[in-house]
Order: C-alpha cells, then sequence, then structure tokens
C-alpha cells in the first residue's frame, strides 16, 4: 500500500472521436464533484513581464500572451465522490483533449523545442487537434441555435466549454492565473482591459468557485515546495501513510471507470511511479528543489527526482524538530522562555534567493514553474547512479520548523520502486490530462481537513489564486466598482437561458 504505484488511465480526445466522447464528456461534467483543469500553451512571451511588479501590468503582459499564442490541449480530470464508499473515494476520468487554434498565433522555437522533448506531437496536433476560434462567438454560432430550437447547438470545443461552465462545479486548477487567461481569449471571448473586470466575470462564470492548489500547497498544507509534481506526491505519500498507520480521519481513495473496448482504443494508460531508488546523502539540484524547474534542464548533474526531494525535506524538518526538542529541554532547564518562529514554505526560496544575489537573473521571480519551468525545463528523469553521490547540495531554511505534520510516520526510503530510467513515462504525452489529474487530487487531499463540513471544500482558499512573489493571494470577486463585460454578459445570458432549457 506505502509504495503503490497509481496507473492513469487518460482519455485521448481529438478531432475524429471529439463528437463520439462529447456525451460521456458532458456527463461526467455534470456528475462531477469538482473538475481540475489543467493547459498547454504554444508560448507566454516574456517573462520578465508576465512577473512583473505590479498586477495590473501582469495582467496585461498576460493577456497579451493569450491574445497572440494559443492552447496546444486542455487536459480534465472530473472527480466524483462516491458517496456510497467508506472514506473520500473519487471516480475519476481523465480527458487530454489535442487541440489545433484556427487563426494565426506565434510560435517560440523555445517552447516548441520543451514541448517535443516532452513528448508533444507536432503531426498529431496538426492532423488531429479539434479546431477552435478565439475571441467572441461569431454571429452565426447564436443564429444557428436560434434556427435549431432546442436541437443541440453546434459541438465545437467554444461550446463544450459552455458545458463546463453549465455543470457549476468548483473549478480547480495549480498556478491557475495564466491557464484562466488563456482559457477565457480562448474559448469564451476577448479579454477585458482591466484586471477587476476579468475577476468580475469569472466570479460569475465559476459561482461554484475557484480553487488554487498552489496557494493550498503554500498556505493550507504548508509544504516546502509547491510546484505540482512536488505537491501531488507529497499528498500522495501523507495519505498512503495515513492510510498504513491505519489513522483516524478520511483517506483518499482513486477509481477509474473500465472502458469498454471501443473507448479503450482512446485510453492512454499512463504509469505514475514512485522511485525509491536512493537512501543516505544526494546530490539534489538545490534550484529544482525549490521551485521544479532548472535553467540546465535535463543536462543538469544534480538530481531533479522529486521523491528524493521530499524524503530530504522531511528528513531535514525532522532533524530540526529533534534539534529543536532537545534546545527546549535545555531551556526549560534554565528556565528560560523563548518563541518559536514559524517555518514557512518560503524559506528554501529565501535561501535560494541569497546566493543568487550576484546571479544574473537578478530582480526576476524565479518561483513562478508555470513562466519559468513550463519552456525551458520541467523535467523529471535522472540516470539513477548520478542521484547517489555522496554530500548533500540542500539545505532548504535557516530558521526552526513549527509546522504542524499531517502524518509523523517515519518515511520508508527502501529500495523498492522502479529504477529511474524505467519511469521515462512520466515526462512524456498527456501532459495537460495528467497535470489535471494531479492538481486534482492535490484539492481532494486538501480538503480533507474539512471533512466535518459537507458542503464546503477548502473554504480558505477558495476563489484566491497564487501570485508568485507575491504573500497576498488574488481574489475572484466582483467589487463594487468593478463592471462586467458586456461580451460576458452576452454570453452568461446564453449559459443560463440553455441550462433553464433543460431543467
Ligand atoms: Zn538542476
Amino acid at each position: 500500500m506505502m509504495n503503490s504505484s497509481v496507473v492513469v488511465p487518460v482519455i485521448d480526445v481529438q478531432s475524429n472521436n471529439f463528437k463520439e466522447l462529447w456525451p460521456a464528456m458532458v456527463l461526467a461534467f455534470k456528475t462531477s464533484s469538482f473538475i481540475a483543469l489543467d493547459t498547454e500553451l504554444s508560448g507566454l512571451g516574456a517573462r520578465k513581464a508576465l512577473l512583473a511588479e505590479s498586477i495590473e501590468d501582469r495582467y496585461k503582459a498576460i493577456c497579451h500572451a493569450a491574445r497572440t499564442r494559443s492552447v496546444l490541449s486542455l487536459g480534465l480530470a472530473c472527480y466524483k465522490k462516491l458517496d456510497d464508499k467508506a472514506d473520500r473515494t473519487y471516480l475519476v476520468q481523465v480527458y487530454n483533449l489535442t487541440l489545433l487554434c484556427a487563426e494565426e498565433y506565434t510560435i517560440e522555437p523555445q517552447s516548441v523545442q520543451f514541448l517535443v522533448q516532452h513528448g508533444f506531437d507536432f503531426n498529431k496536433q496538426y492532423a488531429q487537434g479539434v479546431p477552435y476560434d478565439k475571441g467572441n462567438d461569431k454571429a452565426s454560432v447564436w443564429q444557428t441555435e436560434t434556427l435549431c430550437g432546442g436541437e443541440p447547438q453546434g459541438v465545437t470545443m467554444r461550446t463544450l466549454f459552455v458545458e463546463l461552465l453549465r455543470a457549476n462545479k468548483p473549478l480547480v486548477l495549480h498556478n491557475g492565473l495564466i491557464d484562466l487567461i488563456f482559457l477565457y481569449q480562448c474559448f469564451y471571448a476577448h479579454l477585458p482591459e482591466k484586471l477587476g473586470t476579468f475577476t468580475a466575470d469569472l466570479s460569475q462564470m465559476f459561482p461554484a468557485g475557484v480553487y488554487d492548489t498552489k496557494y493550498a500547497a503554500e498556505y493550507e498544507l504548508r509544504f516546502t515546495a509547491s510546484y505540482l509534481e512536488y505537491a501531488y506526491k507529497k499528498c500522495k505519500l501523507d495519505n498512503s501513510r495515513s492510510v498504513a498507520a491505519a489513522q483516524d480521519g478520511p483517506h483518499v481513495f482513486l477509481e477509474f471507470c473500465n472502458y469498454t473496448s471501443r473507448m479503450q482504443s482512446y485510453v492512454d494508460y499512463r504509469p505514475c511511479t514512485d522511485s525509491h531508488s536512493c537512501d543516505g546523502p544526494l546530490n539534489i539540484c538545490v534550484q529544482f528543489s525549490a521551485y521544479g524547474w532548472c535553467p540546465s534542464g535535463p543536462s543538469c548533474p544534480m538530481s531533479h527526482d522529486t521523491d528524493l526531494i521530499i524524503r530530504q525535506d522531511e528528513k531535514s524538518k525532522e532533524d530540526k524538530r529533534q534539534k529543536r526538542k532537545r534546545r527546549k529541554k535545555k531551556k526549560a532547564a534554565k528556565q528560560e522562555g523563548e518563541e518559536e518562529e514559524d517555518e514557512t514554505p518560503r524559506d528554501k526560496k529565501a535561501h535560494m534567493e541569497d546566493e543568487d544575489k550576484d546571479g544574473e537573473e537578478k530582480g526576476e521571480r524565479k518561483d513562478d514553474e508555470k513562466v519559468q519551468g513550463k519552456f525551458t525545463a520541467h523535467d523529471e528523469e535522472m540516470p539513477s547512479g548520478e542521484a547517489s553521490a555522496a554530500g548533500s547540495q540542500t539545505e532548504p531554511g535557516t530558521k526552526e520548523s513549527d509546522t504542524p505534520q499531517t502524518h509523523e510516520a517515519t518515511p520508508d526510503v527502501r529500495n523498492q520502486g522502479p529504477k529511474a530510467s524505467e519511469r521515462k513515462a512520466e515526462g512524456g504525452t498527456h501532459r495537460a490530462g495528467f497535470d489535471a489529474f494531479m492538481t486534482g487530487y492535490i484539492f481532494a487531499f486538501a480538503s480533507i481537513r474539512n471533512a466535518g463540513e459537507s458542503d464546503s471544500w477548502i473554504p480558505a482558499c477558495a476563489n484566491k489564486l497564487y501570485l508568485s512573489g507575491k504573500s497576498v493571494p488574488l481574489h475572484i470577486a466582483k467589487s463594487t466598482f468593478s463592471k462586467s463585460s458586456r461580451a460576458h454578459v452576452t454570453k452568461m445570458e446564453h449559459v443560463c437561458f440553455r441550462s433553464v432549457m433543460l431543467c
């Protein structure tokens, strides 16, 4: 149980099966408890602007990227809580949609190179991508529907997005601001000029709430690092420890559909294995360990193995706990009392930034895996031999830890899993689908703490989007002073009208 590896069925959606899979997707939306989403983009443009100090400037820069670039693939993971099962058991359906923007868009060689290296199939995209138009709906879309009366409207990517809104489920993303801006521009309407209008629109589009698991990983779960793979693996590890130790309280269990012969041909079974290859001191890449990306990418001589990084972080936390215990005893003996300081996830980063003072990238935010990592380095594969060299490079944090640990069990670090060389599939295809799956899992795990309250997921994280380099999130809300955009109002009438008709 402890080291169980998951095999996740990812349903491959493209132009030749889009219509066929449509009813299944819409049903999955409607019956889910929440929907996790991730995108694969053709590029983002100048990175510095995307991480501008002013959030309004940041919004403008991402909008520019969304207008000139495109969504290449969309991952959707529908999590349905099974009420007749014990604990928190979810039926999970994962879709990976290959898309093709029908308009001209910029492609950055760097991005293409990165995507190809990570298994993205451009041949398939051009041959089989589901086409879509960006910006506002074309007038003809409405006319067609009026003419058809109650008949279902055109089965397109844009109408699938409308179905997503109609389902009215909590939407879960990881570091989701960029995704949301791209979704809006590509499948919904032209982006509003002002950030306040955008967030007002979002709050009406997703009244069941938007959740950002990067925000949850940092401020609710208080993990040492919060990039997607780290947060997912840490949640999975803590959950399986809790199950193995038969601890009280709910645990997360997953179930997947048994796909029948016809569906089977669209399903890609993606393994997600744990590595338990090395114990002892390791040459962990400090940069990757803190941010989930590293400028050297696959050629980095240090280990980028997330499982090892997590164990390293846990070990150093435990060491500090022991040290503090001893110090407390001494202090108690001396009758001294002193406030203990909190360890935040930023300690590891603070350490990195100190090291970085004379670095070339001075002034540039480094903690955004989406902006920095998605198109430069997001690899996780290292030959196992290199990971076992002596001498640790990591010194995450300098302060004492008081962070409450969910589970105190000792990590099992024996050699049981497959070698890193056998894990090649992990960086591979269907990244958007699998990333959406991981995002949903973090959300399911994080919401365990509110098990008593049936209606709330993670109230402290509702409608808060993570902002890199900022200690406060972006709130998705309609303020008294912000108006909704006109395109959005028209569109929402359409969304609501149809759902009334259906009821
Ligand atoms: Zn590295």
